[in-house]
């Protein structure tokens, strides 16, 4: 424990865990009340995937550091759907420490978090993807842009759908002001890459747009362990 841990400690201003849910001393990556704590952080930064995923010419490569398990997929869920909107800035930061030194000399142009419809914005009062891409833009001093990718169809949720009805769900779904992207080297920002139907539905759009170049940086995938040796694994992809 350092000075500063030792002080709050004995101030009584522990704030709260969002992986572990207890108050510690040692909260490392803070934000509202909320954060990090040594444990978990340690925990997260030893199981990241280290490398990112080369991909296809759609999205060309994919940062994935998490699995989507455990108390993990329990934050994120928290985060969407129990307005802890504060929980967005830890993992960000969880993400932008785990990046591999690649994203810290490639200069990509934007950072674009995947739009909520207006619709479902109102709703929830927040975009997690953007609040999320935000702290990722700070680390990489890439700007995010909330103004250039929109979603202009109310789409369902893809929880509960098949591979093939999720990419059907979000087909069309997605506009891009083509002045603001092309010739652009974009990095989509998103929490969750499952089938990569909603990720690379945005990409076709940025694409068709003009853009020279569509990554993505998404807080989890669930992708089949073994992910430390991440070029061995065979990236979900829908056609
Ligand atoms: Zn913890």
């Amino acid at each position: 424990m350092g000075i500063g841990e030792v002080l709050r400690y004995l101030e009584g201003d522990n704030r709260k865990c969002i992986f572990c849910g207890r108050r510690r001393p040692d909260i490392i990556v803070e934000s509202d009340g909320v954060g990090i704590c040594r444990t978990c952080y340690e925990h997260y930064m030893r199981e990241s995937v280290k490398d990112y995923y080369e991909t296809d010419e759609l999205v060309r490569r994919l940062f994935a550091p998490f699995l989507y398990t455990g108390r993990m997929r329990r934050a994120l869920l928290d985060l969407k759907f129990n307005d802890c909107r504060a929980y967005a800035e830890p993992l960000g930061k969880l993400v932008a420490e785990s990046l591999p030194p690649y994203y810290l000399y490639s200069d990509y142009d934007m950072l674009l978090p995947v739009p909520l419809h207006p619709k479902r914005l109102e709703e929830r009062g927040f975009n997690q993807a953007e609040l999320i891409a935000r702290t990722i833009s700070k680390y990489l001093g890439v700007p995010c842009c909330d103004d250039v990718l929109f979603r202009i169809r109310d789409t369902k949720r893809q929880m509960n759908l098949s591979r093939a009805q999720r990419h059907e769900n979000v087909e069309g779904a997605f506009y891009a002001d083509g002045k603001s992207v092309a010739g652009k080297r974009i990095m989509l920002i998103d929490d969750i890459y499952t089938a990569g139907a909603t990720v690379r539905e945005c990409a076709k759009e940025l694409r068709g747009k003009g853009a020279a170049e569509v990554s993505a940086i998404v807080v989890c995938s669930n992708f089949m362990k073994n992910y430390n040796d991440a070029s061995k694994i065979q990236i979900p992809i829908v056609k």
